[in-house]
């Protein structure tokens, strides 16, 4: 598979496609897959978690999960040509789940929405098997969680602890981990949970996904900036990594 390099993170050449060919062969030979957002955010701000990149580097399908990142490879003359954006493709592997009677485990958020989430699930992927579920703010110490998703044996674990939190989190643990398919899932479960809402389909038909969540939350405000100056800086770093 081929790669990019955006701000010295390699970014994969692939589509959804690609990765959900990918995924039987993975299940059936147990070998570990990997699917990791690379998106602005981490690549401006990777270099304070050097765990994070060799992580990154090391993982089986680095997705381009930013119109950021199309963006960029586009004007440096690479061959990215679509964003695959985490949350779709964690919906794609639920869909592979549920028509595969396959199990997954959810490791992540805050109590209440993950139990909605879980209950939406359940309705939406019913053939799905949910192998498990602990949220993000359990009193469960590392190894106590690594045990309870040992047990479980899921063939998908979706964690979603936030960046950098989640990459750390794999980082340390995938090797003891015994699940197949492995990805890293920011704040999708408060999608799923209904308790936060995507943008509206004009924003998401005009890549302004990240305009909306910006504008929708104050705290996100800050985070305007983030896009512009991620496709200045990393013009930058390729100009002085040619
Ligand atoms: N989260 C978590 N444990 C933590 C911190 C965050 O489970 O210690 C969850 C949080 O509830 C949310 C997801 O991680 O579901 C993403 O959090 P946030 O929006 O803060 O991350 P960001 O979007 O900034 O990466």
């Amino acid at each position: 598979m081929k790669h990019e390099w955006i701000m010295g993170i390699p970014v994969d050449q692939l589509t959804y496609e690609d990765i959900l060919e990918d995924v039987p062969r993975y299940l059936d030979s147990s070998k570990k897959m990997s699917a990791i957002s690379v998106n602005p955010q981490i690549a401006t701000q990777s270099k304070d978690f050097p765990e994070v990149v060799e992580f990154i580097k090391s993982s089986t399908h680095r997705i381009p999960d930013g119109i950021g990142i199309v963006l960029v490879s586009k004007l440096t003359g690479g061959k990215i040509k679509e964003r695959v954006a985490g949350f779709e493709l964690m919906q794609k592997f639920l869909e592979y789940a549920n028509e595969n009677s396959r199990s997954a485990f959810f490791y992540g958020a805050k109590p209440e929405v993950l139990q909605d989430a879980m209950a939406n699930l359940q309705q939406q992927y019913p053939a799905m098997k949910i192998a498990g579920a602990i949220d993000g703010y359990t009193a469960l110490s590392e190894d106590e969680v690594v045990d309870q998703i040992n047990q479980a044996s899921p063939d998908f674990l979706f964690v979603a602890l936030g960046f950098p939190r989640q990459e750390q989190w794999l980082a340390r643990n995938i090797k003891r981990v015994d699940a197949t398919i492995f990805q890293d899932v920011g704040g999708s479960f408060d999608v799923l949970s209904g308790h936060v809402k995507r943008a509206p389909q004009f924003y998401l038909d005009h890549h302004l996904e990240w305009l909306y969540r910006s504008l929708s939350n104050p705290a996100r405000i800050g985070r305007i900036f983030q896009l512009p100056v991620f496709v200045i800086k990393s013009l930058w770093w390729k100009m002085r990594n040619k």
